[in-house]
């Protein structure tokens, strides 16, 4: 018998045959066209968590009142600061702790602000 033959798996995603989980995931995973607005959100520069905190609230999935109640949660949905109806916008936009944070560092950064700008429009 001849002992110069041996049997490997082939793994014919990756260049040097081995398992490769990420050429595995490239593979299967439907890919779609980059949004500029993503690369803002997604880079080494910006914190993981305020990625994602980002990132789930252009997506709406974040649980403010509004949002839960459409879930079947009845609960009172009210501003914890201001007993306004609390949605995403007031949350993040309206609230005057929300605005008065945004205005503070748009002062800071020296940048123009207004609650009718989108950052969905970069
Ligand atoms: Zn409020």
């Amino acid at each position: 018998m001849n002992d110069d033959y041996s049997v490997a798996p082939l793994w014919k995603l990756s260049n040097d045959g081995s398992f490769n989980a990420k050429a595995t995931w490239n593979h299967v995973r439907e890919s779609s066209p980059s949004l500029y607005l993503y690369s803002i959100i997604w880079n080494n520069i910006v914190p993981r968590k305020c990625s994602f905190l980002t990132w789930r609230l252009l997506k709406g999935w974040i649980p403010v009142d509004s949002i839960l109640r459409t879930k079947g949660m009845q609960i009172v949905y009210k501003c914890q600061y201001c007993s306004a109806y609390e949605t995403l916008y007031h949350v993040f936009v309206d609230c005057e702790v929300a605005w008065n944070t945004w205005a503070y560092f748009a002062r800071l950064f020296e940048v123009n602000i207004s609650k009718h700008m989108s950052i969905r429009n970069c």
